[in-house]
């Protein structure tokens, strides 16, 4: 039962954890694709929570779960059925983050229950949809400040990245 307990929470921390630093911070600060497909507004329910057959909202959805797969063959011998349980409440914790699509609105229990287990809510995730620089951590709190700094040193790289293409272009300008 403990390992099951375990299994799961660590399932969803490290996913969580590999998902945002991996993938979703560097796909805002690089990419464009999570920005057209997630980030697109005006969409309903389905798209967000991923429950569309668009070839786009698909393969941004698959990336973000890959590091929760990656994680479940690692903690698969220490507790099949937690890996199952933390598989499926991270699925469950998707498709309940989008429900602000549906103008659903969280008890003030469940909200306050989520602030001691800092788990977001569907009222904080919509803040990151609105705004991409705030809000990070899909399912934990915790890594919302980290994920803020790992963003800042991710414009910057970009930011010297083009200076230095920038100037390389200029040498080799006769
Ligand atoms: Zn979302
Ligand atoms: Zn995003």
């Amino acid at each position: 039962m403990i390992e099951a307990i375990a299994a799961a929470w660590l399932l969803l921390f490290a996913g969580d954890l590999l998902s945002t630093f991996c993938y979703h911070v560097p796909e805002h600060v690089f990419g464009s694709l999570h920005i057209r497909t997630h980030h697109s507004p005006n969409k309903n329910f389905r798209h967000y929570a991923v429950l569309s057959s668009n070839s786009f909202v698909l393969v941004d959805g698959v990336l973000g779960v890959l590091p929760y797969l990656l994680v479940s063959v690692i903690l698969w011998p220490l507790s099949p059925v937690g890996v199952g349980v933390g598989l499926a409440l991270g699925q469950f914790h998707v498709w309940w983050r989008h429900t602000t699509a549906l103008n659903w609105r969280t008890p003030q229990l469940v909200t306050f229950l989520c602030g001691l287990l800092f788990v977001t809510t569907p009222e904080r995730h919509w803040l990151h949809h609105k705004n991409t620089s705030l809000a990070y951590g899909d399912i934990f709190t915790f890594f919302e400040r980290p994920a803020e700094a790992w963003m800042r040193i991710l414009r910057l790289v970009r930011y010297r990245y083009k200076i230095t293409t920038s100037v390389r272009a200029a040498q080799n300008t006769p």
